[in-house]
């Protein structure tokens, strides 16, 4: 972290870093790790911190949850300077998805899970790799349609984009592990990899810090920062905080969320110095 910092100042660039949860339930313990490490990354820097929330995910995201998430984060003596909401983002999704598929990026795929699953598909960073029945549409496209970007022609065309992430050093983005990756769905104007892209970009981030999960997903990123002429952040995947069992730390695992442990009165500063000195431990 220091290291990344200096470099940083030495060339004159801001820090803005942002942490970025889907308010689809309560946050818990590794999301408060994830939080401090990019208030602290652009605090210590004089930099910016923003939460950005989540919510394209229809009636999954609930307000109530963003509210607690203030909330966890004042408790935690964190603080922001902007809280966006993806949900007013909209327009520049369908924006950007109508340019790359104009420019031909993108196919349009009826499939469901199921005619997916009878392809008996390999499994991919992200589940199935979609067999691509649609490219070309041969496939009769009948029902709603997500928009799946086309990996081996972009590939092809744009050649080898490199990302720079403070553990791994200089990665070749390699986004074949999540073949014709879902870039609209059916449902939603975007996915999780064209929201939060356009936003990185639009909110100005230039470190992209979450958790070593989502490490991969970020070979489709610098791909489409490409595509869309987006500027190219750095990133730093941090370590993830395990339970006991060496598990991630979830809600589903009945991990204690952050609302539980501020309401029964523990002390948010003092949790906050202990996951500092947890990441010290780790190298994140
Ligand atoms: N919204 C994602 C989550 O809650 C985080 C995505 C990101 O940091 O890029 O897991």
């Amino acid at each position: 972290m220091v290291l990344s910092k200096g470099v940083w100042q030495s060339e004159n660039v801001e820090i803005v870093t942002r942490f970025a949860p889907s308010p689809n339930g309560n946050l818990h313990l590794g999301h408060a790790y994830s939080a401090i490490y990019a208030h602290d990354l652009a605090r210590d820097a004089g930099g910016h911190f923003l939460m950005r929330i989540e919510d394209i995910d229809g009636p999954r995201s609930q307000s109530e949850f963003a509210d607690e998430f203030r909330r966890d984060l004042e408790w935690l003596g964190l603080d922001w300077d902007e809280v966006p909401a993806q949900s007013t983002r909209f327009d520049s999704y369908d924006a950007a998805a109508k340019r790359l598929l104009e420019d031909g990026w993108l196919y349009r795929c009826s499939c469901n899970r199921k005619d997916i699953e009878a392809l008996e598909p390999r499994c991919g960073a992200d589940g199935f790799i979609y067999p691509g029945s649609c490219k070309g549409a041969q496939c009769s496209l009948d029902g709603p349609e997500a928009l799946r970007l086309d990996i081996n022609r972009m590939m092809a065309a744009l050649g080898e984009c490199v990302w720079t992430d403070e553990e791994a050093g200089s990665v070749v983005a390699d986004p074949r592990e999540f073949g014709d990756v879902v870039i609209v769905r059916k449902d939603l104007p975007a996915s999780y990899h064209l929201a939060a892209t356009l936003d990185d970009a639009v909110d100005g981030v230039t470190a992209v810090t979450r958790g070593e999960d989502l490490f991969t997903s970020t070979h489709v990123h610098r791909y489409l920062q490409e595509l869309l002429k987006l500027p190219v952040p750095h990133w730093h995947h941090h370590k993830l905080l395990l339970d006991d069992d060496g598990q991630k730390l979830a809600k589903r695992r009945g991990s204690p969320s952050l609302k539980d442990r501020r309401e029964a009165g523990e002390d948010g500063l003092a949790l906050a110095e202990q996951l500092r000195l947890q990441q010290m431990r780790s190298g994140t």
